[in-house]
């Protein structure tokens, strides 16, 4: 039996324990307690010595995957390595306990901080300020376009209600603009993986908003012709808008503000690096060129005032690269994706040749075997990604973007030394000749992980949390 097959609550003996406290500690004082607020009996908990408690915590967390413990190219999720002494400014006390109900007076260090963020994010992105309160990309994106609406409804333009969203886009944008009000109009993309400005063209219009774009856009590559883009759009009286979740290539080199940009968020958790496994904690700061400052949010978006421990690991990130160090981020994330790229596409297809910045997208295995197999059915990109879970990799991202049937997003980051980049290559070549030999290895992976295949919407619809017996 492997140790996750035990769960606490079954390792429990009873009158086994973990601390001991003084006898009389509460017995003087029980009376105090109103005997109807009093428990009729003891609480229902494990009963186990502290090298129970120790050994259980700490296989359940081998049990998960993080940045800590191995690679993790999931693409357009820019999982790099979080520097620790980013923990180490965040938890400094003096920041950790602030409250914010705390009198003005007594924060003037945390709002410096926030004063100086904005000043430093402003300079990279080229937008004048930005508000730090929405707690999340897709958050900013929705505080993004509230922003957009109100410059037009100020402009008593109502009529502008359509939000152009290219068919490469995550999914965050049509979901945020259909919250944010507006109405959804998908412009396709061409062979190349990138916006199609003719077909842009015949949707503009005086019903347009504006166009939400990010650049490099989820396939990794560089919308070149933005600056048209960004005249047409303007031409047509709407607003440009930048996810800003695919930054990180971008650090110090080219401004969202330089190619016409209006209004983005950033992913702090993202780019300035936040471990942000599980959905969380995150910032979506949103930035705005000098003509919209007006418009930022003056009521709240979010509880307080956001995620505040984020933006300080943010800031400690931007000193410690420094304005020198910044470019160089973006410039070695561009290098290791291409890198495992070219090393790869002889045995998975590349479906857009080109090179790409800090992720690409292969549309699953030249070979998956289905030749060789009894039932005649070939590796998927599942398969192949369920298959790297045996060697310690974490799967890039899977069927997104939507524009292939067998995507297979891969995003190295700059935080990668080249033997780790080598040894994945060396594992997905290996997974490949697997496929191509024997697809019935990868169909039945991963073989060596505490689970195996979940029903996925099931776990994420309904999630177990607790321990459920008969307790
Ligand atoms: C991650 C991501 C988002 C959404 O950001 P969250 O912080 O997860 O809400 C939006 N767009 C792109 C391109 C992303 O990669």
């Amino acid at each position: 039996m492997k140790y996750y097959d035990k769960l606490i609550f079954e390792l429990s003996k009873e009158s086994r324990t973990a601390f001991s406290l003084p006898e009389d500690k509460f017995g003087g004082n029980l009376s105090d307690i109103p005997s109807d607020l009093r428990r009729k009996e003891g609480p229902l908990l494990p009963e186990v010595s502290e090298v129970d408690v120790v050994r259980h915590y700490t296989n359940l967390s081998q049990m998960n995957f993080g940045v800590d413990t191995g690679f993790y190219p999931l693409g357009s999720c820019t999982m790099k390595y979080n520097p620790k002494i980013n923990e180490q400014v965040s938890s400094m006390p003096a920041f950790a306990r602030l409250h914010p109900l705390q009198p003005e007076c007594s924060v003037k260090g945390a709002l410096e901080m926030v004063d100086a963020l904005d000043g430093a994010l402003a300079e990279i992105t080229g937008m004048k300020h930005f508000t730090f309160l929405p707690c999340a990309g897709a958050h900013g994106e929705l505080t993004g376009l509230m922003i957009m609406r109100q410059y037009h409804m100020a402009r008593h333009d109502e009529g502008r209600v359509k939000v152009i969203v290219p068919d490469s886009a995550h999914g965050t944008n049509p979901a945020s603009a259909a919250v944010a009000g507006l109405q959804v109009v998908t412009v396709k993309s061409k062979e190349n993986g990138l916006i199609d400005v003719e077909a842009l063209r015949d949707l503009l219009g005086d019903d347009i908003a504006g166009i939400m774009m990010t650049n490099p856009n989820t396939l990794g590559l560089f919308e070149k012709d933005i600056k048209e883009i960004a005249s047409l759009v303007h031409g047509c009286g709407g607003l440009l808008y930048y996810d800003g979740a695919n930054m990180n290539p971008l650090l110090g080199m080219v401004r969202p503000g330089d190619m016409g940009f209006d209004i983005m968020h950033l992913n702090l958790h993202k780019t300035f690096s936040t471990p942000h496994g599980g959905g969380g904690p995150g910032s979506g700061p949103v930035g705005v060129a000098e003509h919209l400052v007006q418009f930022l949010p003056t009521t709240k978006v979010s509880g307080f005032h956001g995620n505040f421990a984020v933006m300080m690991r943010a800031y400690a990130y931007i000193l410690m690269l420094g304005k020198e160090n910044l470019p160089l981020a973006g410039q070695y994330a561009t290098l290791s994706a291409n890198y495992i790229k070219e090393s790869l596409r002889d045995a998975y297809k590349l479906p857009i040749d080109s090179i790409c910045k800090h992720e690409f997208v292969f549309d699953g295995l030249i070979d998956d075997g289905s030749a060789h197999a009894p039932d005649g059915v070939g590796a998927t990109t599942l398969d192949v990604a369920k298959r790297l879970l045996d060697f310690s990799f974490h799967a890039p991202t899977i069927y997104f973007p939507l524009l292939f049937h067998q995507a297979l997003m891969i995003e190295p980051t700059e935080t990668e030394s080249v033997e780790t980049m080598d040894s994945f290559i060396d594992v997905m070549h290996r997974i490949a000749q697997e496929a191509s030999e024997d697809p019935m290895i990868l169909r039945s992976a991963p073989h060596n992980a505490p689970i195996t295949r979940p029903d996925e919407t099931t776990a994420a619809r309904n999630p177990v949390l607790k321990y459920q017996d008969t307790i």
